[in-house]
């Protein structure tokens, strides 16, 4: 595959971007030949900047929920964008979506409009802190809730006081989550939680919902507010809230990524019980009230309520995650495919460095099928039945080539460097 533009724009890129790039769309931790950047989408497809393609499986970290430039919403933010987009105060449409909202998510009495995902859980916590009038917030150990202060994963350029406030429990850990409720004592504001365990580089776990009634049950008894990130998982697990099965239901909900099918939009959703605090807090962004992405909301919702996009993305999971399974006891690996089908993370069995399963991502984009090793992947309503048959036949041919492959396969230096890094802090 050719990469020269890739190669060129790297090396432009290192003079005027820190690092080339930042955050985890940095290449950096992935295996070399992956390409940093990209030039066209279509439908499940994209297209590097030498015009090589791929089947997306990670749609763009989650926004591709139909696939991507979908007729219908593009059509709606055309049609939007002819009449203006970013203005003094908001379009109607707002309202319209807020109500749209209002009427899909259970719980929801309410909604903000902000633009990354970042800005909804962090209007969560000042929520919930306004109104409870208590500082500490728990959150899952390990669990990703955005690039804040508060939360970042990367603690250089934050301070010790950032997160003062922030706890950690073990998600589905019953006993860890009263134990910091315990020791949260009387100044407990708030419990975050996803809607399943999808951390990076581990095995995905479905919630407990022993875990999941036991943490509303405690935001009762303390008055805390129950907050649920559904960012990456919104909407692709159910029509409605994800905990709504389990019968339990969040005081607050931030969501993202896909509920306008990639255009940049973000919403903090509450009950009742929440509006007062919410409505305390200052809460703007230049951009939060953009009309053109709430068009392609507001279209994508009524794509959401009115298709079987759930049900088609379960069914080829299911495709991929049976043939994948088999193709790969083919060649003698064992695969540990986990999470929702619809959102797979794929690992490979005694490869506690990923050295395999870099090789097989490798292996796997060199046949035009762009795959994770450690971040769970998502599909999009665009795949086909065709498009998983061809990317079981790419991983066919994968499997053997890192079979080939096994004894000269390394682990990647960055991956070394942060077990050291680890180790040393253990
Ligand atoms: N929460 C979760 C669960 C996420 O997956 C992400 C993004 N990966 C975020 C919050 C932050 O969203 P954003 O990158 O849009 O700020």
């Amino acid at each position: 595959m050719k990469r020269t533009q890739d190669a060129a724009l790297r090396a432009r890129a290192l003079k005027v971007i820190p690092n080339g790039m930042y955050g985890h769309e940095s290449v950096r931790m992935l295996p070399d030949s992956f390409p940093q950047f990209f030039s066209r989408a279509e439908g499940a497809y994209i297209w590097d900047a030498d015009g090589n393609r791929y089947l997306d499986f990670m749609c763009a970290y989650g926004p591709s929920l139909l696939g991507y430039r979908d007729a219908r919403v593009e059509a709606a933010a055309r049609a939007q964008a002819e009449l203006g987009d970013t203005l003094t105060g908001p379009s109607p449409l707002m309202v319209e979506l807020a109500e749209t909202l209002v009427s899909m998510v259970e719980h929801a009495d309410w909604a903000m409009f902000c633009k990354n995902g970042t800005d909804a859980t962090t209007m969560a916590m000042s929520s919930a802190r306004a109104q409870t009038g208590k500082r500490i917030v728990l959150v899952a150990q390990g669990a990703y809730h955005g690039a804040a202060p508060w939360c970042t994963p990367i603690r250089a350029g934050t301070v010790p006081e950032d997160r003062a406030h922030v706890r950690t429990y073990g998600y589905n850990d019953v006993a860890s989550l009263e134990a910091g409720v315990a020791a949260a004592g009387d100044d407990l504001a708030a419990i975050f939680a996803s809607p399943f365990r999808h951390d990076a580089f581990i095995d995905q776990e479905a919630p407990d919902p022993a875990y999941a009634r036991r943490a509303r049950e405690l935001c009762d008894e303390t008055g805390a507010m129950l907050i649920v990130d559904e960012v990456r998982a919104g909407f692709r697990l159910a029509r409605g809230s994800s905990w709504s099965d389990l019968g339990v239901q969040p005081d607050l909900s931030a969501w993202g990524k896909c509920f306008a099918n990639g255009h940049p939009i973000s919403a903090l959703l509450g009950s009742d019980r929440c509006r007062e605090g919410a409505g305390a807090i200052y809460a703007t962004g230049s951009f939060w009230l953009s009309a053109v992405p709430m068009a392609a909301a507001i279209e994508t919702l009524r794509i959401i309520r009115e298709t079987d996009y759930i049900e088609h993305s379960v069914v080829l999971g299911e495709r991929l995650r049976t043939g994948l399974d088999a193709a790969a006891a083919k060649h003698g690996f064992t695969l540990r495919q986990t999470g929702p089908v619809q959102m797979p993370q794929i690992m490979f069995e005694g490869d506690p460095d990923f050295r395999v399963g870099y090789g097989w991502a490798e292996e796997m984009l060199a046949r035009g099928i762009y795959m994770h090793p450690w971040h769970n992947m998502f599909l999009c309503a665009a795949m086909t039945e065709a498009d998983i048959d061809a990317t079981l036949a790419a991983a066919d041919a994968a499997f053997a080539a890192v079979a080939e492959r096994r004894g000269m396969l390394e682990p990647h230096p960055i991956l070394v460097m942060l077990a050291a890094a680890q180790a040393e802090h253990a």
